[in-house]
């Protein structure tokens, strides 16, 4: 077992060593600089932080939408004798 990193191919996602050159299953160059590979990951922590705020922006917007209008609604429903 070696126990290195794993690397996907880019174009069939298939698992590769991360020391391959060329894809064992497409047989395409999958080799990429490693600054690019620094980049990449950067890339990917960068858009797990939006998500992240993304999904706390959404869930206070839909927090306030139910306490909000959904009072008010009830309210008016009661009022109504619905
Ligand atoms: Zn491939």
């Amino acid at each position: 077992m070696s126990g290195g990193e794993k690397f996907l191919c880019p174009f069939c996602i298939e698992e590769n060593s991360a020391d391959a050159t060329v894809c064992r299953v497409c047989h395409r160059d999958i080799v990429v600089p490693p600054p690019l590979r620094a980049e990449h990951q950067e890339l990917s922590r960068k858009r797990e932080q939006l998500r992240l705020e993304l999904d706390r922006a959404k869930a206070g917007l839909k927090a306030g939408r139910e306490s909000g209008l959904g009072s008010g609604l009830g309210r008016a429903r009661r009022r109504l004798g619905m």
